[in-house]
């Protein structure tokens, strides 16, 4: 299927591994140049590097880290006058209520909620100036349905969706369509250390926490990356034009609900 955005540019942050990378690699078969972004140069070099033989499309590497200013400040250096905005970074650590204090909520506030908002600050202005943008935010299902350990991204990420909520609906007459997209378990590295983590703590298997999280999937299964990676395209895509400042769930149906 013809996306209509061949020939766009994006700036995937976060995506030289898991859900950000699948959501590079869609964009670039559906013909959009790329600007992607991880901290460690290696795994970021390679990913790019296969994007650029399976696609054909340009590749611009930033290594740096997107929840700081500086990081940011080279990643808007290449990525000025881009068409196409996914927001992405790594999740806040798990934990216990009674463990987070101010500092903690800090962090994650910056990492979740305001290093999207900055990005989303800095690149929305020219899409609206052209009269034509996207803005992808991964976010999670913990929005909609909490999920008690990870209450730092809980918090973060609730923050960032009430953001998008109320700004996607301003920009909107510009052409330019911003939405939110809710991983819920996905096969990713971070999904495998935290089966990972679980098994050590219960005494099991990685398999056998796989097995058991995915009874609590309709589908039956983790989702994959090259799932998620095609939802994003599709919002990046033209035929997105009148979706505004929705939160699109991919979960397999785990979040139990009618509407
Ligand atoms: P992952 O660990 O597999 O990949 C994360 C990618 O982000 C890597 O490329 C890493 O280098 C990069 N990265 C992390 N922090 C960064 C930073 N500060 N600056 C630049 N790059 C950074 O993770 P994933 O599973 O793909 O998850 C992506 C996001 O989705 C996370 O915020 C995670 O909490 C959220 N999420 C994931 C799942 C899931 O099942 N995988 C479910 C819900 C939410």
């Amino acid at each position: 299927m013809d996306l209509g955005i061949k020939g766009k540019r994006a700036l995937v942050c976060a995506s030289s591994k898991g859900l950000g990378l699948g959501c590079a690699r869609a964009l670039a078969e559906a013909g959009v140049d790329l600007v992607m972004n991880a901290r460690g140069v290696e795994a970021l070099e390679a990913a790019a590097a296969d994007i650029r033989t399976d696609f054909g499309v340009e590749v611009v590497t930033v290594a740096a880290d997107v929840t700081t200013e500086a990081g940011r400040a080279r990643l808007l250096e290449a990525a000025e006058g881009v068409d196409i905005l996914v927001n992405n970074a790594g999740g806040p650590p798990p934990g216990m209520w009674t463990d987070w204090d101010r500092e903690d909520f800090i962090q994650a506030l910056d990492a979740n909620m305001l290093a999207p908002i900055a990005l989303i600050k800095a690149l929305v202005p020219a899409m609206m100036e052209r009269g034509w943008g996207r803005v992808v935010n991964i976010t999670s299902v913990s929005v909609k349905s909490p999920i008690g350990v990870l209450g730092l991204s809980n918090s973060a990420r609730a923050g960032l969706t009430g953001y998008v909520a109320g700004t996607s609906r301003q920009i909107a007459d510009q052409g330019v369509v911003m939405n939110n997209l809710l991983p819920g378990f996905h096969a990713t590295d971070r999904m495998v250390g935290m089966d990972r983590t679980q098994a050590e703590a219960a005494g099991t298997t990685p398999d056998e926490i796989r097995a058991d999280r995915s009874k609590s999937i309709p589908v039956g299964r983790y989702g994959t990356t090259e799932e998620f990676g095609a939802t994003c395209a599709f919002m990046c895509s033209q035929f997105a034009g009148f979706m505004i400042g929705q939160n699109i769930l991919l979960d397999g149906g785990q979040f139990n609900s009618t509407m």
